[in-house]
C-alpha cells in the first residue's frame, strides 16, 4: 500500500447546499460548520447546477441564477473566515438521463461568460471548462437509481477524473467506477454526496491533500498532479 504519512488536509470534493439544491437541507454556513467539527481542511459546493434537481428559480435572468451558485459559495466562504477552513466552488452538471459531472476549478466570471451552459452537450460543456482551466469528475458513474438511465454511459473522453467512492453507491457501483478511471487514465476522486449537516457521510469520504488550496483553480490542479489521497470510508487510501 502507498504511503499516506504527510496528507493532512482533508477536502471533501462533493456536497449540496439548500440555497441550489432541491434534496439538500441545510444552508451554506451549516455544511461548512459540520466539516469544521469534522476536522476537515475545506469542502468544495457542488450543488446540481440547473439542468439537475437545482432550488434556483428558473424564471430568474442568467446572472440572477449563476450568482444564486456563486452566493451560496460567498456564503460558506463568509463562515469560514479566519477558521482555517477553505470553502471551494464546484458544481454538478447534469448533462442528460440523470448523469452529472462534478466540476472544479471554474468561477462565476467563468458562467456569467456563458449563458445557457447548463443546456450545451457534455463535449461542449467540457470544451469550455477545460479552456478555463477546470477538470471535471463524473459523478457516482454506475449508479443505478430510478432517476439515472442506464443505457447512457459515462463519455471518458470528455472527462478528466471519475468518483470512484461516492458514500451512497453500493460497493460493486464503486468498484465499476475504479475500473472506469483505471482504464481510460482518469484520476479517482472520492466524495460524501452530503445534503444534510448531519449526514453519516460527513468525515467518511474526500481527498486528503499535503497542503491546504485556496481555490477551485488550485484544487484542480492538485486533481491533475494526482498528489493526494483518498478518503474511503474515513480511512485515507
Ligand atoms: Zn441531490
Ligand atoms: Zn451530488
Amino acid at each position: 500500500m502507498r504511503s499516506t504519512e504527510g496528507y493532512t488536509f482533508r477536502y471533501e470534493t462533493h456536497c449540496h447546499t439548500s440555497w441550489c439544491s432541491a434534496c439538500a437541507h441545510s444552508s451554506p454556513q451549516e455544511m461548512a460548520e459540520a466539516y469544521l467539527e469534522k476536522g476537515y481542511a475545506g469542502m468544495v459546493i457542488t450543488d446540481h447546477f440547473l439542468r439537475g434537481n437545482t432550488a434556483v428559480d428558473h424564471s430568474l435572468s442568467w446572472e440572477e441564477k449563476v450568482t444564486c451558485y456563486w452566493n451560496a459559495y460567498l456564503a460558506a466562504a463568509e463562515f469560514a473566515r479566519g477558521k482555517n477552513f477553505s470553502v471551494l466552488f464546484g458544481l454538478e452538471h447534469m448533462y442528460g438521463g440523470g448523469k452529472e459531472v462534478l466540476t472544479y476549478g471554474i468561477d462565476l466570471p467563468f458562467l456569467l461568460a456563458h449563458p445557457g451552459l447548463h443546456l450545451f452537450s457534455l463535449e461542449e460543456y467540457a470544451r469550455l471548462v477545460h479552456e478555463a482551466g477546470g477538470v471535471l469528475s463524473m459523478a457516482h458513474p454506475y449508479r443505478a437509481a430510478p432517476y439515472i438511465d442506464p443505457e447512457f454511459r459515462p463519455q471518458p473522453q470528455c472527462l478528466d477524473g471519475a468518483e470512484v467512492f461516492n458514500f451512497f453507491n453500493k460497493t460493486e457501483e464503486n468498484k465499476e467506477a475504479v475500473v472506469l478511471a483505471e482504464e481510460n487514465g482518469l484520476f479517482p476522486t472520492s466524495g460524501g454526496d452530503v445534503h444534510h449537516a448531519q449526514s453519516e457521510a460527513i468525515g467518511m469520504a474526500g481527498i486528503a491533500l499535503k497542503a491546504p488550496v485556496a481555490s477551485g483553480k488550485e484544487l484542480a490542479a492538485v486533481l491533475k498532479s494526482r498528489d493526494y489521497r483518498l478518503i474511503i470510508e474515513g480511512q485515507l487510501v
